[in-house]
């Protein structure tokens, strides 16, 4: 395999291959641009890898750059980075790994071609293609890279124990490059893995979520997460989803698994959205399902309030799982809380006053509720879905009337607390709060509509109820 014109179709390449004469070191396009150029995927990110010095070939490149391009260089780990237009451009030069046991801290050794290979996660990783003069455009592949491409195979190059030992991250990569490119993953090297999960605990929650976030981000996430719970990486840092798993019957009534349901419910959103924070909805939405798990003679399982539990439970493995904190977490978190909502205003006679109340309190992220609970919908009789769906129809169009009418959305109530305060001669206290509330209570209520002058009107009522009198 060559790909000499693509090198020449693009000035960096040429660039560093003319680098690299300059100062008589050998180098190669390595890594995950080359295998997403083969695969025929788009790929950003180029990384470059030299026998010498790659803080050397990467000062030698800008220099060959007419315009200035920003240079960042990372002596600590012999390597640096070029900022192109075009993406970013790392450069690092061939070195060997050996790990001391008691840490994950490799001791970083200049080594030679091959042993750069060696050091790589995956076979179809350790392809690089050559920028030298004698092979230019060749594709070097030590470890049958290539034929794992063309058979969607996850490999290690080496023993997987001991490259999983080394660095227990490769565990997560594997199961995310298995998800983003639909492969398999090689048996021996499976189960390397799951021999080796428990050591996941020495990796930083920030990477190990990195990777995770990826395998959520994919096409179909479930294939991913149903990897992790076999190698049982997911035990590692997500027990609280790993409980969804499993069956319990009583009485011959039993539950459905939890955790298959919940993949479904993300595979269902994906289908339709690649928000990362919808997709983490989905996650959580059924998570605080084992806690509130009962068991009751009349009626069976029951998990009431697991959707006000799982809201108060998403901070806190947010907070574990490294996860923003900000209004990303807030938004999952309400979705969480809401997902119940919309199924209880399937019902003909439901007022207008619940559909308002829902409508506040979804404020813009109502469509994004109303497609978390269609995926929630994974019945496998069919018909049912279809009378399940047709009802939320139902529940969309009852909404937008409603909106329509009332521009309820992000609503502010139409008096302020200042004017209140304003009017009535009020100093800031509980009053004033307890009066904006009746007024909303009563918009919401359809008593009246969400308009100042109606209102004001009432609040001068409401005033005189609590036996104050207006300043003039
Ligand atoms: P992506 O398309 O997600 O960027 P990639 O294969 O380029 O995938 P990077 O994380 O950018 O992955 O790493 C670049 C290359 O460095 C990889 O292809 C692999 O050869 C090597 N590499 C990265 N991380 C590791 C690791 N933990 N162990 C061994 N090799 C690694
Ligand atoms: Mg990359």
């Amino acid at each position: 395999m060559n790909f000499s014109d693509h090198l020449r179709s693009q000035e960096i390449f040429m660039k560093v291959a003319k680098a690299a004469e300059n100062i008589g070191v050998k180098a190669y396009v390595v890594g995950g641009y080359v295998r997403d150029l083969v695969m025929e995927r788009g790929s950003k990110d180029i990384d470059f890898m030299c026998v010498g010095s790659g803080i050397e070939l990467a000062e030698e490149v800008k220099r060959l750059y007419p315009k200035h391009v920003p240079l960042s260089v990372f002596r600590n780990f012999g390597t640096a980075m070029l900022k192109l237009e075009e993406g970013e451009v790392e450069f690092v030069g061939a070195r060997k790994e050996s790990y001391r046991s008691d840490s994950r801290k490799p001791l970083v050794e200049t080594g030679t071609f091959l042993e750069d290979m060696e050091r790589r996660d995956f076979t179809i990783n350790a392809l690089a293609i050559s920028l030298n003069s004698e092979d230019f455009g060749e594709v070097i592949d030590p470890f049958g890279g290539l034929i794992d491409i063309s058979k969607k195979m996850i490999k290690t190059p080496m023993d997987p124990e001991i490259t999983f030992s080394d660095d227990p991250l490769r565990m997560m990569r594997a199961i995310r490059f298995a998800a983003q490119l639909k492969f398999d993953i090689d048996a021996d090297t499976f189960y390397a893995i799951t021999k080796n999960a428990h050591r996941l605990k020495i990796i930083s929650m920030e990477r190990i979520i990195v990777e995770l976030n990826n395998i959520i981000l994919s096409e179909q996430p479930s294939y991913g997460f149903k990897l992790l719970f076999a190698s049982k990486l997911l035990h590692e840092f997500f027990p609280e989803l790993v409980a969804l798993q499993g069956v319990e019957s009583v009485d011959d009534k039993s539950h459905k698994d939890n955790f298959y349901h919940t993949l479904k419910v993300l595979d269902n959103v994906s289908a339709k959205s690649d928000n990362l924070w919808l997709r983490w909805a989905a996650i959580m939405h059924d998570i605080a399902k084992p806690p509130t798990k009962r068991f009751n003679k009349k009626v069976g399982w029951t998990f009431h309030g697991h959707e006000d539990k799982g809201a108060r439970m998403t901070p806190g493995i947010f907070k574990r799982l490294k996860l923003p904190l900000d209004e990303r977490m807030k938004y999952v978190q309400k979705l969480v809380r809401l997902h119940l909502r919309p199924i209880a205003l399937v019902k003909d006679e439901v007022t207008d006053s619940a559909l308002r109340r829902l409508l506040m309190d979804a404020g813009d992220d109502i469509e994004d509720l109303m497609q978390l609970c269609r995926a929630d919908v994974t019945s496998k009789n069919n018909r049912k879905v279809k009378r399940y769906l047709d009802n939320f129809d139902k529940v969309e169009r009852k909404l937008a009337e409603v909106e329509e009418r009332d521009q309820l959305r992000n609503f502010q109530p139409p008096v302020s607390g200042e004017e209140i305060m304003e009017v009535l001669g009020l100093s800031p206290s509980k009053m004033v709060g307890d009066i904006k509330e009746e007024l909303k209570e009563a918009i919401l209520e359809g008593k009246i509509e969400n308009d100042h002058a109606q209102a004001k009107e009432l609040m001068f009522i409401i005033a005189e109820q609590k036996g104050i009198t207006p300043k003039k």
